[in-house]
């Protein structure tokens, strides 16, 4: 491995430990924020030195970056959950747990430096069923008009790049650029995009939050969607 990806992971090591110890609902909220800070510059450092191994056609060091990248990230996810929660904002605490579930699992897939993870996913997991109540969610039926790869631009399935996989310390997704037609929405418990969900149910004539079972001042219950329908 890259002697400067090395000394790297030995700072990511000592500073992600030192932040998860805010990983917790009891601790301060300056101390979190505080965490958040010292994260957002070591994703800066990780990322700059992803640019330099770039530069030198490293891919195996890109790679191993990448998935520090977003090892980071969802440290960051989770302490933005823990924050959003202290503000009330359970809906803006869902998201960033989902995010950090999301970083965390691509994190193990895109390079063997991130392979120790599955217990980190597990805690969010937890996290998961045991903060928040049980969620139904949307999973759209659609046919694509156009999907492109990520990696080279070309019509998805038509090159050689894999979704999920690294290349030069990018992962490669399908973008969807274009909808042709949404043919149904089906209410699913394990569905694709966690993000997409049923934020609000109504009931003789209360419509609540599903979430927080405050009363909102809608009369339809509603889908949440996000970016995550247009770039899976
Ligand atoms: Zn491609």
């Amino acid at each position: 491995m890259n002697e400067s990806v090395v000394k790297f992971h030995k700072r990511f090591v000592e500073i992600s430990s030192d932040c998860q110890k805010f990983c917790f609902m009891s601790r301060a909220k300056e101390q979190q924020e505080d965490a958040r800070n010292r994260l957002h510059e070591l994703y800066n450092e990780a990322h700059i030195l992803k640019l330099d191994v770039i530069s030198q056609k490293d891919e195996n060091a890109a790679n191993a970056l990448l998935s520090l990248e977003l090892i980071i990230q969802a440290l960051q996810g989770e302490l933005n959950m823990w924050l959003a929660l202290k503000e009330d904002d359970a809906s803006a605490a869902w998201d960033y747990l989902v995010d950090a579930q999301r970083d965390a699992i691509n994190a193990l897939k895109v390079h063997p430096i991130g392979g120790h993870l599955d217990g980190y996913i597990q805690h969010l997991n937890i996290l998961e069923i045991t903060l928040f109540p049980g969620q139904m969610f949307a999973s759209p039926g659609m046919i694509i008009g156009e999907a492109t790869c990520s990696i080279c631009g070309e019509e998805f399935g038509e090159c050689d790049h894999l979704k999920g996989k690294a290349y030069m310390g990018e992962m490669c997704i399908r973008n969807i650029n274009h909808v042709a037609s949404v043919e149904e929405v089906s209410i699913v418990e394990n569905p694709a995009n966690k993000h997409c969900r049923i934020t609000s149910f109504t009931e003789k004539g209360v419509t609540r939050d599903i979430l927080t079972w405050r009363v909102i001042k809608k009369n339809t219950a509603k889908i949440e969607t996000s970016e995550q329908i247009v770039a899976d």
